[in-house]
């Protein structure tokens, strides 16, 4: 039976915004084909086996042909394939989902479209304006400022020029020829413009001025598309830095190289205000129920709570009854603690003697008097090199932070596929790491020495809230179990 294709819109930058339905779709599709537009961390959102394409500008700067697109929707849909086609926005303000959409019918194949939140009123609402209002606001058009054929842009001026306010689409190369034309019409020459670029972004930037100056100010300040340009009496609420642009890390978009235990970081970097990226993506995959007889075990030691429950489903596939396991459990971490109480279990001391099993993910640190079982094996996931390289091509990474000096290779590995990442500054969290770093090269700083910048500030204040929060140590390059 032929699959579904779901034209999906994706917002227009921070992750967030996307609906909680078209997630749940990304997350399910078997295929994802992805613009330019969208927010490339969303990808990260994917299954393991997801193919992912881009559809967008190509490295030669050529754009996919809208009929290659079709194609592919139509061919992987008849495979029986979920398909996502992801759009910047709302698919459907100029996002050719009609089209799209009459494709798919004409060779019967079933599809849904999820709206989503357009740049015309988001970027404006991320700079701190409302689209209308009660007394500057009571009409909203959106129109296209870009020029289809020869023959300049085809609008109804007229009744554009009366509209209270209007958000321009791709409009900042016409910007002289839409504020000609409105004044023209009727609209006042100091009536007020915002023009927003690249909103709801860690590259959100914004320039206010009136009608008849508009198109000198945005090339003086150098503003290129994507860019909204908000026309109308609303314009006049802005205030400058808006509340998304006063968020402390706001504009920061820093790599987090790869451990483990990065997603901590990475959830308060975001809720801080910055966009970081963690590379590369890992998936715990867990292990199949070893050989051995877990009967005959003297001691079980805990590295995290995951490997709790791990040895939990192991007993309940080998339908082993916990009351006969006499071996000594032993929670390594504090999460391993938690989830032993959880089941109604103290952990016991360590056992003297007998044969100790460590359990735990691969890769990471043990005791050395205990044999190895892993639990976990963390396989690389392929979204990481497809977001990476739609990252760099819109050149917002703005630092790479270094959390133990094992994550060193990632560093090396990130540079490689990009020379320019050698040229930012590299912040690290442990001497092993910075010494390391140094030695290779980079401009390497200690997250804790760095008190000029805001985002060392922050990470100083953040590595003292870890340390004492966390269940692991930070010692020496590697994350030691409490
Ligand atoms: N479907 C999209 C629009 C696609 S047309 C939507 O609903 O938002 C592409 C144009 O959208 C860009 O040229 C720009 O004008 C606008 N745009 C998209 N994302 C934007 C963003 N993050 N900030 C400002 N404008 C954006």
């Amino acid at each position: 039976m032929s699959g579904t294709v779901y034209l999906v819109g994706a917002g227009p930058g921070d992750r967030g915004l996307m609906s909680a339905k078209g997630l749940k779709l990304l997350r399910e599709a078997d295929v994802v084909l992805y613009d330019r537009l969208v927010n490339p961390l969303l990808l990260e959102d994917t299954k393991r086996s997801a193919e992912l394409q881009y559809v967008g500008k190509l490295p030669d700067r050529h754009v996919l042909r809208q009929e290659v697109i079709h194609d592919e929707l139509v061919r992987h849909a008849v495979q029986g394939k979920k398909v996502v086609r992801l759009k910047g926005g709302d698919p459907s303000v100029f996002g050719r989902v009609g089209e799209e959409a009459s494709f798919l019918e004409e060779y019967g194949v079933a599809y849904e479209i999820i709206p989503g939140i357009t740049a015309g009123i988001a970027a404006p609402a991320y700079a701190g304006v409302p689209v209308t209002h009660r007394m500057l606001g009571t009409s909203f058009a959106v129109a296209t400022g870009h020029s289809q054929g020869p023959n300049g842009l085809k609008l109804d001026w007229q009744a554009l020029a009366h509209i209270d306010t209007v958000a321009f689409y791709m409009g900042v190369k016409n910007l002289p020829t839409i504020a000609e034309n409105l004044i023209k019409h009727g609209r006042s020459k100091s009536e007020p413009v915002l023009l927003i670029q690249w909103g709801a972004t860690n590259k959100q930037r914004t320039l206010r001025a009136e009608l008849g100056t508009i198109a000198s100010k945005a090339t003086e300040a150098g503003f290129t598309n994507p860019a909204i340009t908000l026309v109308g009496q609303v314009a006049l609420l802005y205030k400058g830095k808006s509340w998304f642009e006063k968020r402390p890390l706001f504009g920061r978009s820093p790599i987090v190289l790869n451990d483990e235990h990065s997603n901590s970081l990475i959830n308060a970097l975001q809720e801080d205000g910055a966009e970081p990226f963690l590379y590369p993506r890992f998936v715990n995959e867990e292990t199949e129920v070893p050989e051995i007889n877990l009967l005959e075990v003297d001691e079980f030691a805990f590295y995290e709570s995951a490997d709790v429950d791990v040895f939990f489903r192991w007993l309940q596939k080998k339908t082993v009854d916990i009351r006969n396991i006499k071996a000594a459990l032993c929670a390594k971490t504090k999460s391993a603690e938690n989830a032993l109480r959880k089941r109604g279990i103290r952990s016991n001391e360590k056992a003297l003697t007998g044969l100790r099993i460590w359990l735990g993910p691969e890769g990471k640190p043990m005791e050395l008097d205990y044999q190895f079982v892993p639990t976990r094996i963390l396989k690389r996931k392929q979204s990481s090199e497809v977001v990476f390289d739609r990252v760099k091509e819109e050149e917002s990474i703005t630092e790479m932070i270094l959390p133990t000096a094992e994550a060193v290779a990632f560093l090396v590995e990130a540079s490689q596929k990009d020379k320019r990442l050698k040229q930012l500054p590299v912040l690290c969290l442990d001497e092993e790491a910075f010494s390391l770093a140094k030695s290779l090269g980079y401009d390497t700083r200690m997250a804790k020495d760095v008190f000029e910048d805001r985002l060392g500030i922050w990470m100083k204040d953040w590595l003292n809230r870890w340390v004492e929060t966390s269940e692991c140590n930070f010692v020496r390059g590697t994350w030691q179990p409490n």
